[in-house]
């Protein structure tokens, strides 16, 4: 009996041992291990904000938790239209909510974010109580991980050929009131002629690679406009009030000469 039970038994020690094996410190073989204790998780810079475009919070658990047709996807929390507060993926684990994108020069999203999806249909108001729970947990986010409260973008502002969400519903001037994201002064002036919009987008982190695209984006951030689908191919181009609010956010985003330098203004 017990010579039959021995392989079953180191079976089980080896398993047992697996786990503690993987959370070691992974050791370059090409270099002599030499460590210090001088170390701890990486944190993440940015925090990603999403719509779940599902029915239900259920069905967003449900997606963020399987391998479903379109690929294995998660998201460090969930947020339900009630306030109710989920996580699935932990603070210092790379969640793969963003995909594709880049803001200014951050080119792997999942890898510098926090991820938090808000359980919505894609078109719908954000509740007043799904709001409020979303700012307490970027206080803690920002407090606990030291990431910038200015951090604070749309998933269509990554990659704005791909996304729309969180939509434009979704409140982004109360995050500025409560001190996350950013936000135009309400009484900012015109921007002063020789200001170039473009340059100020690019500026702020938006990608230019589409810059039709990025412009929606930014529209749909910051002034609420959603185009309609059979509009999405008419060519845009900035106008008056895209530059007013991209010149106030440049000039808060930035040093006051890089802002006069780089945007063209004398
Ligand atoms: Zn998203």
């Amino acid at each position: 009996m017990l010579p039959r039970l021995l392989p079953v038994l180191a079976g089980l020690a080896l398993s047992l041992l697996l786990p503690a094996c993987t959370s070691m410190p992974q050791r370059n073989p090409m270099a002599q291990w030499v460590p210090s204790p001088n170390h701890e998780p990486r944190r993440p810079v940015i925090i990603v904000l999403h719509a779940t475009e599902e029915a239900s919070v259920e069905q967003a658990l449900h997606t963020l938790r399987t391998a479903n047709s379109g690929g294995p996807v998660s998201a460090h929390y969930l947020i339900g239209r009630d306030g109710a507060l989920f996580q699935l993926v932990a603070d210092e684990r790379r969640a793969w909510h963003a995909g594709g994108g880049r803001w200014g020069t951050i080119t792997d999203l999942n890898s510098a974010s926090i991820g938090i999806e808000l359980d919505n249909t894609g078109g719908a108001d954000f509740p007043q109580a799904q709001i409020a729970r979303l700012l307490r947990l970027l206080d803690d986010l920002c407090t606990r991980l030291y990431i910038p409260p200015s951090q604070v973008i749309a998933h269509a502002d990554l990659a704005p050929t791909r996304k729309r969400d969180p939509s434009a519903r979704f409140p982004w001037k109360t995050l500025a009131d409560a001190g996350f994201g950013i936000w135009p002064d309400a009484d900012a002036p015109p921007a002063p002629p020789g200001f170039d919009p473009w340059l100020a987008l690019a500026a702020i982190g938006y990608p230019l690679d589409h810059p039709q695209a990025a412009l929606r984006a930014f529209q749909r951030r910051f002034r609420g406009i959603e185009a309609a689908p059979e509009n999405e191919s008419v060519s845009l181009a900035p106008d008056a009030e895209d530059a007013r609010i991209l010149f106030s956010l440049s000039r808060r985003l930035l040093p006051k000469k890089t802002t006069t330098d780089a945007m063209g203004v004398d």
